[in-house]
């Protein structure tokens, strides 16, 4: 279907719902844009827009009219397809259940472009290997892609470097792009799934002129990015494992683990079990953890990975050097969360062209 213009959301939000989907999208909440469950589009974060720097976040007002002027929320599609905690069985006595929990549909309107990216980089971690997750194949089909193509970049953002937006290009099932004067969504389908519901909608056809304010958008984006990141030769670059930088940032950095939280590619879990002292049942639960916890390199009681430098070490070089060779793509795809969600500040992307 070619691409078409919608005036208001509203038609969008009830078309997926009525087709059984939750719609889950950017709100204001606790004065940060956070995605939650939405029934009308009037609960779209309308009229706000973010400020985003090294360890700072802050809540601004934007265009009235405008309902996606912002960049990155610390939320991503990943609590959707990995959820921060899951019951992977259930015991009873000798009896044990499997978890065969539903996977709900859920609509997700306004990922960005390097959130599609994103969800790529988690189906080849956990579909692409030789023992596909079937509870991560059962939520990603559940899942329908809304994206929104960015016009205001967060001054975080690195997507240009790492090849992955700001511009959707593909992963999506419908991507909006948001247009001013006149207030309009440009509309492209990506998928079989996309086309009926964008055919339902009150539409008329993009017009030349549509399309080229659309691609400006990109053009403009694009061109006001945050931050850069030099992506040739960075695995040489981070196998400086002398290198005097991992002492320094380790000096900084608290291990608390909020960028592996944020980041939407880091998957690392851990499992732990929990017994019910009245009715005799025990669950295995899976949580998120992160390659920053003391205890999650523990072997035989001792943490291969002790110190702060260490861990930080770890973590970089996998996110950028050490993920290609293990599954043929860069962890990072640019968004900037775990920039401004570190409560020191630490920029990967300065610590990046700091190494040798
Ligand atoms: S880099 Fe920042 S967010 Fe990540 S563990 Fe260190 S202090 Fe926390
Ligand atoms: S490492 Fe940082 S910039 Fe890269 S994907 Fe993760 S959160 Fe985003």
């Amino acid at each position: 279907m070619d691409a078409i213009v919608i005036d208001t959301l509203e038609p969008l939000v009830a078309e997926l719902r009525a087709g059984g989907y939750a719609v889950v999208g950017p709100v204001v909440r606790e004065r940060v844009i956070r995605f939650e469950e939405i029934t009308s589009a009037d609960r779209l974060a309308r009229g706000w827009t973010d400020v985003q720097e090294p360890g700072r976040y802050r809540l601004a007002e934007g265009d009235g009219e405008m309902v996606f002027s912002f960049a990155a929320s610390p939320d991503s599609a990943k609590a959707y397809t990995q959820p921060p905690r899951q019951t992977l069985f259930r015991m009873r006595g000798e009896q044990i259940e499997e978890a065969e929990e539903d996977a709900p549909r859920v609509a997700l309107l306004g990922l960005r472009a390097c959130d599609l990216a994103a969800i790529a980089v988690q189906d080849r971690v956990f579909l692409g290997g030789r023992h596909p997750d079937p509870a991560y194949l059962r939520r990603r089909q559940a899942l329908l892609l809304i994206a929104v193509n960015c016009a205001v970049p967060g001054g975080t953002c690195f997507c240009v470097s790492m090849h992955t937006g700001p511009r959707a290009t593909t992963g999506f099932d419908l991507a909006l792009t948001e247009l001013a004067a006149p207030h309009r969504f440009v509309v492209e389908t990506g998928s079989a799934r996309g086309e009926p519901i964008a055919a339902a909608l009150p539409h008329r056809p993009a017009s030349a002129e549509d399309l080229a304010a659309s691609a400006e958008v990109s053009r403009d984006a694009a061109e006001h990015m945050g931050r850069h990141v030099e992506t040739e030769g960075i695995q040489e670059r981070l196998s400086a494992h002398d290198s005097p930088r991992w002492a320094q940032v380790g000096a900084r950095c608290l291990t608390c683990a909020n960028c592996t939280m944020v980041c939407p590619t880091c998957f690392c879990s851990t499992v732990e079990d929990a017994t019910s002292f009245t009715d005799g049942t025990a669950e295995r639960i899976e949580r998120w953890d992160s390659c920053f916890t003391l205890d999650f390199s523990e072997v035989n009681g001792t943490p291969v990975r002790g110190s702060n430098p260490g861990r930080y070490r770890q973590w970089l070089t996998h996110k950028f050097s050490t993920w290609i060779d293990q599954f043929g793509m860069s962890g990072c795809v640019g968004c900037g969360r775990c920039i401004t969600w570190c409560p020191v500040g630490i920029d990967v992307t300065e610590e990046l062209a700091n190494l040798p």
